[in-house]
């Protein structure tokens, strides 16, 4: 289905060209946005991404990038805003896990995870924050998880970042919003991407029983989310962390 919500808004998406991500860049591209996607690895699926959204009349560009790095963020917020012309909606959505027990956990275990999914939240947001705030507009979406609200067996580091998402999420909505820019966060549950592909089948059988939808979330479950969000429907949300994760937390 196509909606135009976001006509004339360009987005910038971390870890676009993949799972979540690159759902998330469709449904812009769908709901009439344009795409600065960022990635760090996956060029390859980065420029068939730019490719397939750009077939939707839209405007849309890769470019790659390590969101732990806060020089070379500050480098890419400032090109896409100049080949864009502006920039409205910032998703920080680029992720990874490193799951072990704590006590089998190794310093460096726990510290990549944090400069992803944490520190590179607060890179991005504090450059196109800037940005924004000078607009006195603009939209921020964290992609923080469930892990972050409950904790989870394995995942010291990846819930401690998740949780760290969800305090930098309030706090930046509270910062921002006298000058007009929303900042929230979508925590999903289990999402069929590359990263729960990793899971073994019998804990997927055993997670599979604890949802009460009886199913693993689609990533477009959650950029259905992202484009509202971002759009003009959601001027009055801010500083809240929606769950999507069928029922799992209830
Ligand atoms: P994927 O592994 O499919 O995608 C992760 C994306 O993050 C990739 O595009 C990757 O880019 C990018 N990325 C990772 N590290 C970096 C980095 N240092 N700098 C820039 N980009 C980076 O995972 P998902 O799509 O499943 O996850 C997306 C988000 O959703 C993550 O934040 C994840 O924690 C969160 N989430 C996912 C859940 C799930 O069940 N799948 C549940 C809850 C939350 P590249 O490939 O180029 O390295």
């Amino acid at each position: 289905m196509v909606f135009c919500m976001l006509t004339g808004k360009t987005a910038l998406i971390t870890g676009g060209a993949k799972g979540i991500g690159r759902a998330i860049a469709l449904k812009v591209a769908q709901s009439h946005g344009n795409v600065a996607l960022m990635y760090r690895g996956s060029q390859k699926n980065a420029e068939d991404t730019v490719a397939e959204l750009s077939d939707l009349g839209i405007e849309a560009r890769s470019y790659q990038c390590d969101v732990s790095d806060f020089n070379a963020t500050k480098t890419i917020v400032t090109q896409v805003v100049q080949d864009f012309g502006d920039l409205d909606i910032l998703v920080n959505n680029a992720g990874i896990t490193n799951d072990k027990l704590l006590i089998a956990m190794k310093e460096e275990d726990f510290d990549s995870v944090i400069a992803t999914n944490l520190k590179g939240a607060f890179n991005m947001t504090k450059h196109a924050g800037t940005y924004l705030l000078k607009k006195r507009k603009g939209r921020i979406i964290n992609i923080s998880s469930i892990s972050g609200l409950m904790g989870n067996v394995g995942q010291c580091n990846y819930a401690a970042a998740k949780a760290g998402l969800i305090g930098l999420t309030k706090s930046t909505a509270k910062e921002m919003a006298m000058r007009g820019v929303t900042c929230n966060a979508i925590a999903p549950g289990f999402i069929d991407t590359d990263m729960t592909k990793e899971l073994k089948p019998e804990i997927k059988a055993e997670i599979l029983k604890q949802i009460p939808l009886k199913r693993l979330g689609d990533a477009d479950d959650i950029a259905n989310l992202c484009v509202y969000l971002g759009s003009e429907l959601a001027g009055y949300i801010t500083g809240e962390v929606i769950k999507i994760d069928g029922g799992l937390y209830i």
